[in-house]
């Protein structure tokens, strides 16, 4: 019930009706549209695939745009290349597409930023390279040594560790994908190379613009970002621990504790967390993943992760399907074993809200309740009921869909919308009467719900209540 999320990158395995409608009846909870890849007209249609299958299945889909930051990437090319060990290859900056003279490198100051001896690292490392010295240079043709070898497809991440420092981390062209993704209407954006809390003020000062509550996910991928951890998360609706990129930006060996640490942080802070990259990896050649794979995956779930996340595997793998009911058979298995619970979330914002939330979530655990209902106009409220894992299940209520999307982030929580009534308990009687004929209550349930005043959703969180169902669904302790 309270299984940790799945997000899924979408990509040209699995962009079409039947996989979209498919994934998600088999567990699919958030899309995550990669803006390093594709054009806009391509995003919407996705984006309006996904909406078409979220009414047709009903089931609240959350649609995450990820910015693509001042990540350095190969340009455009057709077909791998392979990059043989030991032989050169040339970096092409300034060129968009082409690979006659080498790989292209869109970013034209690349080359003056290298210095000879200087490791490149292609495709989150799997490739190595070291800058020759190169008469060359000047006219932005930087020749390389391969020392690790392999094959090479277009739009690949390249790091050079250290260079991107003064690139901001919302640029022009983010500009673009973020109101292109905030017009579309998604739920979550990401923002790339964090490295200090002021990076992700461009992308909030834009959501305020257009005058929505989209969802900001900090994407934790420089060591800077590590170093800032604290405000970062302070600022931040959801964190994601971006493996890909970190692991190429700090040694690989630390990846594990930095994760450990960044869940930690957002645990106390009642963020939720996504745990990105690598997770299935084989999985993109192999219909099975490694024993390894899945404890990966565990580990990341009983570490306190509220998500899990495939890249490749969905978005160009050779099974995307398999890969995603992977995720959730894995994410089902270990939360069933979780006994212990993660700690509260101490230092989370909205005092008032977080203690209510807490005293609700602890008089439903003593009075064995069957359920929690959480009245939420941004999810904010349903996202601390969330942090303290009640292991009841929860739904949250709201008059916006949008709200109910950004529980797709949260575990265990349901979502319902209802139109808010004058009185809260109205609108509660209607939350519960939906409830009982969609089967999720039953004659003689004890249902703890938190809800505002004067109106449940709008209003100030500040009431708890204890509900008992009678036989015709009806609320007999309502006042
Ligand atoms: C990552 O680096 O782990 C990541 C999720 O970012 P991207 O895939 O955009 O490089």
């Amino acid at each position: 019930m309270s299984r940790a999320r799945v997000i899924a990158t979408i990509g040209p395995a699995c962009d079409n009706d039947e996989m979209i409608q498919t994934m998600i009846e088999e567990g699919l909870d958030i899309a995550r549209l990669n803006y390093s890849h594709g054009d806009f007209p391509s995003k919407k249609i996705t984006y309006d695939r996904l909406r078409k299958f979220e009414e047709k299945t009903k089931k609240h889909i959350g649609i995450l745009a990820d910015l693509p930051g001042p990540k350095l990437r190969l340009g455009r090319f057709d077909g791998a290349i392979p990059l043989i060990e030991g032989e050169t290859v040339n970096l092409c900056c300034g060129v968009e597409e082409g690979t006659d003279n080498g790989l292209p490198v869109p970013w034209g100051g690349l080359s003056k930023d290298l210095r000879d001896g200087d490791p490149i690292l292609l495709a989150d490392g799997l490739v190595r390279l070291e800058v020759l010295s190169s008469p060359q240079k000047e006219d932005q043709v930087v020749s390389c040594k391969i020392i690790d070898g392999g094959k090479i497809t277009q739009r690949k991440g390249i790091n050079v560790p250290g260079t991107l420092v003064n690139l901001p981390a919302v640029g022009p062209y983010d500009k673009k994908c973020l109101s292109h993704a905030l017009e579309l209407g998604v739920d979550f954006v990401a923002v790339s190379y964090v490295r200090t809390p002021e990076d992700l003020l461009p992308a909030r000062e834009m959501i305020k613009e257009a005058g929505v509550h989209t969802w900001i996910i900090a994407k934790i991928e420089h060591p800077s970002a590590l170093n800032h951890l604290e405000e970062i998360v302070a600022l931040s609706d959801v964190i994601m621990v971006a493996r890909g990129d970190l692991g190429v930006e700090i040694p690989l060996e630390q990846v594990p504790a930095a994760q450990e640490r960044v869940i930690l942080t957002c645990l106390q802070r009642g963020v939720p967390v996504i745990v990105a990259t690598q997770m299935l990896e084989s999985m993109v050649e192999n219909p099975r993943p490694t024993r390894a794979e899945v404890s990966d995956v565990a580990t990341a779930i009983r570490q306190g992760a509220n998500a899990v996340m495939l890249s490749g595997e969905t978005a160009g793998g050779n099974y995307p399907l398999e890969s995603l009911k992977t995720m959730v058979k894995i994410s089902n298995e270990v939360t069933k074993a979780i006994s212990d619970l993660p700690p509260p979330p101490a230092l989370a914002e909205f005092l008032s809200t977080r203690a209510i939330a807490q005293s609700a979530v602890q008089l439903a655990k003593e009075i064995e309740a069957d359920h929690v209902i959480v009245a939420t106009e941004h999810a904010n409220a349903a996202k601390l009921v969330a942090a303290f894992r009640p292991n009841i299940p929860v739904t949250a209520m709201t008059n916006r869909i949008r709200a109910c999307r950004r529980t797709s982030i949260l575990p265990g929580i349901n979502a319902i919308v209802v139109e808010q009534q004058n009185r809260s308990r109205d609108t509660i009687a209607l939350a519960t009467s939906k409830l009982w004929k969609e089967g999720h209550l039953n004659a003689g349930d004890k249902v703890v719900s938190i809800s505002g005043s004067p109106e449940a959703i709008t209003g100030q969180t500040s009431t708890i209540r204890v509900l008992d169902i009678g036989e015709d669904g009806r609320v007999d302790s309502l006042n």
